[in-house]
């Protein structure tokens, strides 16, 4: 396996990164997460569009075409051209003794690495989601390195044998631990506003065009925890979640067994045929 860092491709014992990155001691980062599928790196434009604008909103000066041709030599690197791959990108905003205002006249760390990772063809169905609390601060729209609001919500859903946590800020649904999530009723399908409780998450625009193109309306409004109840179908989506169906949430439980709602049926097929056909958005 092969790590980039700074200008540099290693392997992963080589790859090392300073303690005084100021990444490991405050998670003052921001990542991406993408896939290459055999016909090229999925919605690559809009995954770097994002990780410069959420560069610029936390103020780390670092222009993101730089990674680009050395994404290209990584993947080469690690004889993975043309080949379906993960691939992770974090850039923090470098080396500086431990002050928390930002420092000055330090250039940015870069760290990136491909996994050799195909998704799997067929959506995933029958998901199980827990309900919690969504603890997280009040700027969720930064895919920050910081993921402790994350990741214990997450925890609290995989040791309850679930596959995710779904998260409730104020009564309303916010969306999954490491995903959007989506409610269907009476043919409409509703998410939560790209506002800043929620990372908009490439995959949710995704679908809200697919939506649109299946004459599909949309809805981005919160739906409240008293109304999961009433919804017809749910589904998670996200770069490797795809366009998950939910089976049950919290205490309800929306198939018994595989089946799939028909909105969701089709968006997810929809999903598929465009993995096979676009790469850029
Ligand atoms: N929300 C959160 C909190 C996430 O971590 C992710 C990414 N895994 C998503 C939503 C989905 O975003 P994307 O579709 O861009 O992967």
């Amino acid at each position: 396996e092969k790590i980039y860092v700074n200008g540099e491709i290693f392997s992963s014992e080589n790859a090392k990164i300073s303690v005084f990155d100021r990444g490991f001691l405050f998670g003052d980062g921001i990542y991406e997460v993408m896939m290459q599928l055999e016909n090229g790196i999925f919605y690559k434009k809009a995954h770097f569009d994002r990780l410069q604008s959420n560069l610029n909103k936390i103020g780390i000066d670092y222009a993101v075409e730089e990674i680009e041709s050395e994404l290209d030599n990584l993947i080469s690197a690690s004889s993975l051209t043309d080949k379906a791959c993960l691939i992770y990108i974090q850039v923090t905003r470098g080396i500086a003794p431990r002050k928390h205002s930002y420092p000055k006249g330090v250039s940015a760390s870069v760290m990136m690495y491909t996994l050799p990772y195909s998704l799997p063809l067929v959506n995933p169905t029958h998901m199980k989601s827990i309900l919690t609390a969504d603890f997280r601060w009040h700027r969720c729209d930064i895919k920050s390195t910081s993921l402790l609001g994350n990741i214990m919500t997450n925890e609290s859903a995989v040791s309850a044998n679930a596959n995710e946590a779904t998260l409730v800020r104020q009564g309303l649904v916010t969306e999954g631990s490491h995903s959007n999530i989506f409610f269907v009723k009476d043919g409409k399908v509703i998410t939560h506003p790209a506002n800043e409780h929620i990372l908009d998450g490439i995959t949710r625009r995704i679908v809200i065009g697919l939506c649109k193109d299946l004459n599909l309306p949309v809805i981005e409004q919160a739906v409240a925890e008293t109304d999961i109840e009433q919804m017809d179908e749910a589904f998670f989506t996200g770069t490797t979640t795809q366009v998950a169906s939910i089976a049950e949430l919290g205490r309800h439980v929306f198939y018994r067994n595989d089946q799939v709602g028909e909105v969701t049926r089709n968006l997810q097929r929809a999903f598929s045929e465009l993995r096979s056909r676009d790469t850029a958005l």
